[in-house]
């Protein structure tokens, strides 16, 4: 056994029991015969107390100790004389006295200091990703997200919702952005996309029958990469069968009012603040304006329009995707009236950002033909991206709708960061680099070779 107990856990019912811990040394004070180490570990710090005797093998190798060096100490838990307790930490009324004191693994010299404030560039940051995280204010925020995760499970869980993984390897879902694409070896010339999202093998679920689904799930999309964006990010995706815009709002709001009180204490007041479009428009100059009730201010935005002109290409696009139903009413617009069509999109708004966004879908094949071509596709074009969608209108596809919610920026939201890098624990910078791994990279002729590519031009360094 390496340990018997975790550096946050010693109290007084603990007091002259024999333990071992094992921890990084967060400081080191050294007062001549009398060494103070302070041990951490992801639970906490324990204050450790080093003599010459009786053990002075211990102090012999306590007086070259360095920060970050990892340790195994084993001693005697001893209440801490009066008036020198730490009232601010769980294990501030004991120290360890130490019998053995073991160097696991030394660190170097640190590129910079362990400390909740630090004034380092990110680039540094980045390459020393494994030191930022072991910052106690880094580590709070995925503790903090890894129970949010854990809640949003519980609540869709109960709810019958089921978890279903679904491909990174696959067809090309066009969400507005561009896709990586990943070379097939065995099928040379032919390429696989990263998922933009999971969306149309949620909606092939539901035509499976699968009722309710969801996923916490990586998503990819080759952007230029604006401040708050990255090439990758995660969505918690949802979809359901046989459900209005009322079922969905009434539930993503009961799953947030769970998620806020059991992960966080929060007391949020349901139901969401809701205006449409048009209105926040009309009223406030934004589609995602601050406003509603409470600290955090949900708003839902509604009835969204479903194409937008692009003048670039001459031409209507979808403004969410073109898998969103219209509002039966506006369906009669088609080919007349485009910038008129009210779609069955709703995004949901947090203090001014849009941290979710869905739809009703369409389900029939004739109405996901129309809207294609409505946006220029031809029906050879949509029959060779999206076959696989039309086939499964063909067999029975229930009337359903979903959305997705966007993690990263709720989570930096809900923990005060700036930037949605702070809560992805190896997040790119602006340039879609990763500092710690050096991606993106080159790769050999062998592997460029294997993969029947060839590199047009070699792009300046
Ligand atoms: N797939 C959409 C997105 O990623 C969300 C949705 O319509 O469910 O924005």
């Amino acid at each position: 056994m390496l340990r018997t107990h975790t550096c946050g856990e010693l109290t007084e019912d603990n007091i002259g029991q024999t333990v071992i811990l094992c921890g990084w040394v967060a400081a080191r004070r050294d007062h001549g015969k009398l060494i103070f180490i302070d041990i951490r570990d992801r639970y906490g710090f324990t204050q450790v107390v080093i003599t010459p005797k009786p053990y002075p093998a211990a102090y012999e190798t306590a007086k070259q100790l360095k920060c970050e060096d990892v340790v195994r100490i084993t001693g005697e838990v001893n209440v801490r004389p009066a008036k020198t307790e730490n009232p601010k930490i769980p294990t501030g009324l004991v120290e360890l006295f130490t019998h053995n004191l073991e160097i696991l693994n030394s660190s170097k010299d640190l590129p910079f200091q362990i400390e909740d404030t630090i004034e380092v560039s990110e680039e540094i940051k980045l390459l020393h990703r494994y030191l930022d995280l072991r910052r106690s204010t880094m580590l709070e925020k995925f503790i903090i997200r890894d129970k949010l995760n854990y809640k949003f499970r519980e609540f869709l869980n109960r709810e019958r919702f089921l978890e279903v993984e679904t491909p990174f390897l696959t067809k090309s879902t066009p969400e507005g952005a561009r896709d990586f694409l990943v070379p097939s070896r065995i099928n040379p010339g032919m390429f696989y996309a990263l998922p933009q999202s999971p969306q149309l093998f949620k909606q092939i679920l539901m035509v499976s029958g699968f009722d309710r689904y969801y996923q916490i799930a990586r998503c990819f999309r080759d952007e230029d990469l604006r401040r708050d964006r990255q090439p990758e990010f995660t969505q918690l995706d949802i979809e359901a069968s046989f459900v209005s815009e009322e079922d969905l709002f009434k539930l993503v709001e009961e799953m947030f009012r769970f998620v806020f009180k059991e992960a966080l204490g929060i007391d949020l007041t349901i139901p969401f603040t809701r205006i449409s479009y048009q209105e926040a428009m009309a009223t406030h100059q934004s589609d995602k304006p601050d406003i509603g009730q409470g600290q955090y201010r949900f708003l839902w935005v509604c009835d969204f329009p479903l194409f937008e002109y692009n003048e670039e290409e001459g031409r209507w696009n979808s403004a969410h995707h073109p898998f969103t139903a219209p509002k039966e009413e506006d369906i009669a617009l088609l080919g007349k009236d485009m910038k008129n069509i009210r779609s069955r999109a709703y995004d949901l708004v947090l203090n001014g950002v849009e941290i979710a966004s869905g739809s009703i879908r369409i389900h029939s094949r004739d109405l996901q033909q129309k809207i294609f071509s409505s946006i220029g596709l031809t029906a050879e074009e949509a029959q060779q991206k999206f076959a696989h969608l039309l086939r499964a209108f063909e067999y029975g596809a229930p009337p359903h709708g979903g959305l997705a919610v966007g993690l990263d920026r709720l989570y930096s939201i809900i923990t005060g960061c700036e930037s949605i890098r702070e809560v992805i624990a190896f997040p790119k910078t602006q340039k879609g680099i990763c500092p710690l791994t050096e991606a993106p990279s080159g790769v050999g002729q062998r592997q460029l070779d294997e993969l029947n590519l060839s590199i047009k031009e070699k792009p300046e360094k």
